[in-house]
C-alpha cells in the first residue's frame, strides 16, 4: 500500500491551491490528490472565474483581501497563468452606495461614475442607481488554472485521476479504498470534494456543518465584447455580467435559489425558469440585453450556514476545505493557507 504524509480528496481549485501551497512550504513532502474525474472538471470546470474585492462579513473581507494579494504575486511570478485583471463597475441604488462601499475593500478605490462614462450594458439604468468605478478585479479561467498549478508543481505532487475514493478507515492514519481497487494510506488527510459534500465516506464526518448544495446558473448574452470592457456588479441582486474575451461574449451571473440538487444528477442544461429568471433580473438594468440571453452554464457549489467558507478538523489529522458559497476561485488562496496553518 502506498503511504503519504498528505492526501487531498479533491482536484478543484480548492484541493490544488491546498497542494500548491504545500508543496511551496515543503517542497521535498510527497503529496497527493485523488480525483474521481479529471482534475479540474467538478465545480471548477463551470466556474465564471470572477474575483471581485468585497466580501460581506468581515472574515470574507480579510479571506478577500488575502486572496487578492496572493494572485496578483501569482501573476508577477507567472505571467502566463490564465487570471487577467478586470476593470470593475458596481452598479447599486442610491439610497445604498455607503452599505455597498463598505463592503468592498479599500484598494477597490469605488468612485462614483457620471452617467456619461456609464457602460454600454448599463446605460439604462433606472433612474434611482448610480455606478461607481473600481479596481481589483480579475477573471480567471478556472479550469485552466488547476491545470497550470498542476503542471508548476510537477512531480513535487502525484495525481491520481479517475479514481473515486469509496471509504475511508483505518486507525492512527487514514486509509483510502478507491474505485480501482488500491488502497492509499494518508498520515493527514485533506477533504476539498466541493459539492460532493454528502458522499457517504465523510458524510457523518460533515453532516455537523450545516453544508447546503445550491444549484449555480450563469447564462450566455449574445451581445459583441470589446478590449475595453470590465465587469459589470449589480450589487442588489448579487448578479454581474461578465465579458468573455476569447468566447466573444457576455456571461450573466444571477443568484439561481434551488437547494439541495445532487452534484451527480444536476441537469446539464439551463431550464425554462433559468432563463425567465435570469432575463428578469438583467431586464431590470439593460432591457435591451435581457432579451439576448440564450444558453450558458449550470452546476452547483456547496453554501455554509453563514457565508463563510469552512476550514475546519473533523476529525484525527482530517481536514475538510470548501462551502465557499459561490466564491471558490476568488477565496481558494485564503482557504489553502488556513489549511496549512491547521496541518
Ligand atoms: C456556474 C458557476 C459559476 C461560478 N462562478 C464563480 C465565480 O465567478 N467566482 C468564484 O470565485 N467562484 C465561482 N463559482 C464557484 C466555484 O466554481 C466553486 O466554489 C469552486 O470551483 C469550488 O472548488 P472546489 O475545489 O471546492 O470544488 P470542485 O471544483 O468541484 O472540486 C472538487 C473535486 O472533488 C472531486 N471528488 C468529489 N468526490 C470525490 C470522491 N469520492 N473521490 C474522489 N474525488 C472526488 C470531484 O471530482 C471534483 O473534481 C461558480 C460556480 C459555478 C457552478
Amino acid at each position: 500500500m502506498q503511504r503519504f504524509p498528505v492526501v487531498i480528496v479533491g482536484g478543484g481549485i480548492i484541493g490544488v491551491m491546498i497542494a500548491y501551497e504545500l508543496t511551496r512550504h515543503d517542497p521535498n513532502m510527497p503529496v497527493l490528490i485523488v480525483d474521481q474525474s479529471l482534475a479540474g472538471q467538478g465545480a471548477s470546470r463551470f466556474s465564471a472565474g470572477v474575483h471581485f474585492p468585497r466580501g460581506a462579513s468581515d472574515t470574507v473581507r480579510r479571506f478577500s483581501q488575502y486572496s487578492h494579494t496572493y494572485y496578483r504575486d501569482l501573476l508577477q511570478r507567472h505571467p502566463q497563468a490564465p487570471i487577467h485583471p478586470l476593470g470593475m463597475t458596481v452598479v447599486c441604488k442610491a439610497s445604498r452606495q455607503s452599505a455597498v462601499e463598505a463592503q468592498y475593500l479599500p484598494l477597490a478605490d469605488l468612485r462614483e461614475v457620471s452617467s456619461s462614462l456609464w457602460p454600454t450594458a448599463a446605460l439604462d439604468l433606472p433612474g434611482e442607481h448610480l455606478a461607481l468605478t473600481g479596481e481589483g478585479a480579475n477573471h480567471a479561467d478556472v479550469q485552466g488554472l488547476v491545470r497550470y498549478l498542476l503542471k508548476a508543481m510537477g512531480d513535487r505532487v502525484q495525481v491520481i485521476e479517475g479514481a473515486r475514493v469509496e471509504s475511508l478507515g483505518g486507525s492512527g492514519a487514514h486509509v483510502l479504498e478507491l474505485s480501482t481497487g488500491h488502497a492509499i494510506h494518508a498520515d493527514k488527510l485533506v477533504l476539498a470534494p466541493g459539492p460532493w459534500t454528502a458522499a457517504r465516506p465523510w458524510q457523518s464526518s460533515l453532516a455537523h456543518l450545516g453544508i447546503r448544495v445550491k444549484k449555480v446558473v450563469a447564462a450566455h448574452v449574445r451581445m459583441p465584447v470589446s478590449a475595453e470592457d470590465g465587469l459589470i456588479v449589480f450589487q442588489d441582486d448579487d448578479a454581474f455580467l461578465l465579458p468573455l474575451q476569447q468566447r466573444g461574449h457576455w456571461l450573466f451571473s444571477y443568484t439561481c435559489d434551488e437547494w439541495d440538487v445532487d452534484p451527480g444528477t444536476v441537469a446539464p442544461s439551463l431550464s425554462f425558469t433559468d432563463i425567465n429568471d435570469a432575463r428578469n433580473v438583467l431586464a431590470r438594468y439593460a432591457p435591451a440585453w435581457a432579451e439576448r440571453l440564450d444558453g450558458g452554464r449550470v452546476f452547483c457549489d456547496a453554501y455554509s450556514p453563514d457565508r463563510v467558507p469552512i476550514i475546519a478538523e473533523v476529525g484525527r489529522h482530517l481536514v475538510f476545505a470548501g462551502a465557499a458559497n459561490g466564491s471558490g476561485y476568488r477565496l481558494a488562496p485564503a482557504l489553502a493557507a488556513e489549511v496549512l496553518s491547521l496541518l
